[in-house]
């Protein structure tokens, strides 16, 4: 077990203010494995004058100088790749291989872009005899969850820092560990004291003071709806920017003609990845009533691959929970999705044979579901897919943005075009066409409750930055 005590204000770890602390635990085998400090407002004021402090002279640093430490930074993170997923796997429960390729290989990916974009975006340009200034927005308050931590610390980070601002981040309680070595690596990779400062802390008092604190320029959250909500109303009455990445419930539409068995099992291998905590989980498969029986058998076949298991072992695909509150959530919505009459086709609210231990939820599928239902319409974050039979094209795309979000979500069909077509009838910010690839260059975003703005590739640099005519 280890305790930190440190915050990392102004280029130095330095004690937090008061003397609280959060348990850090592993979701594996329920034990405590580190303490960090519950950050304060007092620790949330010392960062975000540090911040302050710093932004005049990093926001006059050519962006080529900025640049060269967003790819320093990306290296510091390559070359501690391995501490990084072992660090994931320990507090989020993530198995070990994905940790490698997802947790830790993604953000190294997103620095090094940000190392490109930073460097050639034209912060300067004409309009007609103006000349338009894009100039760092200011102090930026990031908020992150737990579910992919480091991910969504560069996302926000990375571009920010190449834009010029400074950045006072409070990660998630669950995952504080991989936080701290973030900060480590903005150390090593040779930013200026006070660019980037961590408070380590619980939401409702770390977060909610960086989210009052009149010393932010722009808020930037990702996390649930209900706290995005808190923190845009905050925003409002600041009359502050507020960029926010929220939930998601998106659908996987498979259309006549597609290859089925691919589909499907694409479809059930998203909805485990991460033990279904991903915000884009493709967590409602809509099928063809033509097609729909086999792929109820493709589905169930696709899971048996997902067996709950110890995440440190290379073979392991699903791993637990990140906590005893999450498993509640996601047994709870099992539960309802029994008694509102889906049909439970594998896996249930108990926990997983031999897995009694640790956060542990059986990977459930649920036929027959329908539009109305709960489990169709809110997001449960963990290994829980519902499968819905549709009519005609119209009828699964009427399914498909029939909820309040517009994350993500997939279709397939016999042709690209095809799938194209309808992805372009798609009200959601990111749709996988035919399997494709997930690009970090690409924004990503939410229609409807599921954001306001863009991350990733340009546009998410963009966010970062604010307007300024000059009129010749
Ligand atoms: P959460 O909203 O509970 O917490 C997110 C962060 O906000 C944490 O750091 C938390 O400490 C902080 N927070 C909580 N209450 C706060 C308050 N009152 N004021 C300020 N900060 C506060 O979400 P979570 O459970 O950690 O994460 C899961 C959610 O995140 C899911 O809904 C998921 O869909 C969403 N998510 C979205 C994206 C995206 O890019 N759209 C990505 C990942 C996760």
């Amino acid at each position: 077990m280890q305790a930190h005590d440190g915050m990392f204000i102004d280029g130095r770890w330095r004690p937090a203010a008061g003397g609280g602390v959060i348990e850090v635990v592993d979701p594996a085998d329920e034990q405590v494995i580190a303490t960090v400090p519950a950050g304060t407002a007092a620790d949330v004021d010392a960062a975000v004058a540090a911040a302050r402090a710093a932004f005049p002279r990093w926001a006059a640093t050519p962006p080529a100088g900025r640049a060269a430490r967003v790819g320093a930074l990306s290296d510091v993170l390559a070359a501690r790749a391995e501490d990084v997923a072992a660090t994931v796997t320990a507090e989020l429960g993530a198995p070990l291989t994905f940790s490698r390729k997802v947790h830790a290989a993604v953000p190294v990916a997103v620095s090094a872009s940000y190392a490109e974009i930073g460097a050639s975006y034209p912060y300067e340009e004409k309009a007609g005899t103006a000349t338009v200034l894009h100039e760092p927005v200011g102090v930026v308050g990031a908020i992150t969850p737990w579910n992919y931590p480091l991910h969504q610390i560069v996302a926000k980070a990375a571009p920010a820092l190449a834009a010029g601002c400074t950045v006072v981040l409070k990660p998630a309680e669950n995952t504080p560990l991989v936080a701290r070595i973030f900060a480590e690596a903005v150390d090593a990779a040779g930013f200026p004291p006070g660019v980037l400062n961590v408070v380590t802390g619980y939401g409702a008092e770390a977060g909610r003071a960086l989210v009052e604190h009149p010393g932010t320029d722009f808020l930037s959250f990702t996390g649930s709806t209900a706290v995005g909500r808190t923190v845009a109303a905050a925003a409002g009455a600041a009359v502050k920017p507020v960029a926010l990445e929220l939930g998601g419930k998106s659908a996987n539409v498979i259309l006549p003609g597609a290859d089925l068995a691919r589909a499907v099992s694409a479809g059930v291998a998203n909805v485990m990845a991460n033990s279904g905590q991903t915000c884009t989980a493709w967590t409602r498969m809509l099928v063809h009533r033509a097609a729909y029986d086999q792929a109820l058998t493709l589905a169930t076949t696709a899971l048996a691959k997902y067996a709950p298991g110890d995440p440190r072992d290379p073979a392991t695909r699903l791993g637990p929970v990140v906590s005893a509150a999450q498993r509640e959530r996601v047994r709870g919505y099992i539960e309802r999705g029994t008694a509102e009459g889906a049909v439970l086709l594998a896996g249930g609210a108990g926990a997983p044979e031999g897995r009694e231990r640790g956060y542990f939820v059986q990977p459930t599928v649920f036929a027959d579901v329908t539009p109305e239902m709960t489990i169709a319409q809110e997001e449960i974050f963990g290994p829980v897919l519902a499968i819905m039979p549709y009519e005609d094209e119209d009828d699964a795309l009427r399914i498909a943005n029939g909820t309040v979000y517009g994350l993500a979500g997939a279709v397939w069909a016999a042709d690209e075009a095809k799938a194209a077509a309808f992805a372009r009838r798609m009200e959601t910010g990111t749709v996988v066409v035919n399997g494709g690839k997930f690009d970090p260059l690409a924004p990503f975003g939410g229609h409807k409750q599921s954001g306001i703005g863009r991350e990733l590739g340009v546009a998410g640099l963009a966010e970062f930055l604010h307007t300024k005519s000059l009129q010749f």
